[in-house]
């Protein structure tokens, strides 16, 4: 695997949560998902969980300068030799420049961005029946990869409920990929300049994203390792 930290990007219902937790399971990364914080906070019942709740079920983003605050603190806990993988962050251009400030100030480097394509009908197709396993949020899309023993994590064994988040309702969901395409597309186009952004086709099986998404880091360490 290559050197350094990994961004993990797409549209919501990618399923870059799932791809983030296989390079934690599998790989040794530790994920950094703001969705995840921000739902943490909320379960805790912070003031910050409260202020992003506001934005989350519009379907808007949180503001950056709230987004930014929460990854510099989570990051000053993660040792410098632990590899991350972001997950849901950078989602703005802005919060991508913040990133590459606070990676410089903890002596960290980013090896890739991999971005998950998938055609929008099937966006859809997975945002409108998504499960969720309330230990260790495991999603499911009940249409596409529902959990092999029904309402029991693959994962953790932990119970997974139907129950929709707040933001997967049908108005929510449009305007979340509304979003999406207004205020994250220009992030792929800032990597891509910067020739950090690799896609990856995000159709097919967890494990044939995850193959290939380990094929893809294997043939970019060798590349940086020959130049
Ligand atoms: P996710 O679990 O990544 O789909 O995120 C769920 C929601 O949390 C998003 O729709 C946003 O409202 C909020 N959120 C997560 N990450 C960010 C971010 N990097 N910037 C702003 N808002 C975010």
């Amino acid at each position: 695997m290559p050197q350094g930290d990994l961004i993990l990007m797409g549209p919501p219902g990618s399923g870059k949560g799932t791809q983030a937790r296989r390079m934690v399971d599998d790989l040794g990364y530790v994920q950094l998902a703001t969705g995840d914080l921000f739902r943490a906070h909320l379960s805790q019942g912070t003031e910050l969980g409260k202020l992003a709740q506001t934005y989350m079920s519009k379907g808007q983003y949180v503001p950056d300068d709230v987004t930014v605050k929460m990854v510099r603190e989570r990051l000053a806990d993660i040792p410098r030799k632990t590899r991350i993988v972001f997950d849901g962050f950078p989602r703005t251009v802005a919060q991508a420049e913040a990133l590459g400030r606070l990676l410089k100030e903890c002596g960290r480097s980013l090896a890739a961005v991999l971005l998950l394509d998938v055609p929008r009908d099937e966006l859809l197709k997975r945002l409108g029946a998504r499960a969720t396993c309330s230990r260790c949020q495991t999603v499911y899309s009940l249409a596409v990869r529902p959990p092999k023993v029904p309402g029991v994590c693959d994962r953790c064994g932990g119970p997974v409920s139907a129950t929709a988040r707040s933001d997967e309702s049908p108005e929510v969901v449009k305007k979340r990929l509304e979003v999406y395409e207004a205020e994250t597309r220009p992030v792929i186009e800032y990597y891509e300049t910067r020739g950090l952004l690799q896609r990856v086709s995000g159709v097919g099986t967890m494990d044939e994203i995850g193959a290939r998404l380990t094929t893809l880091l294997d043939r970019r360490k060798s590349e940086r390792a020959a130049r």
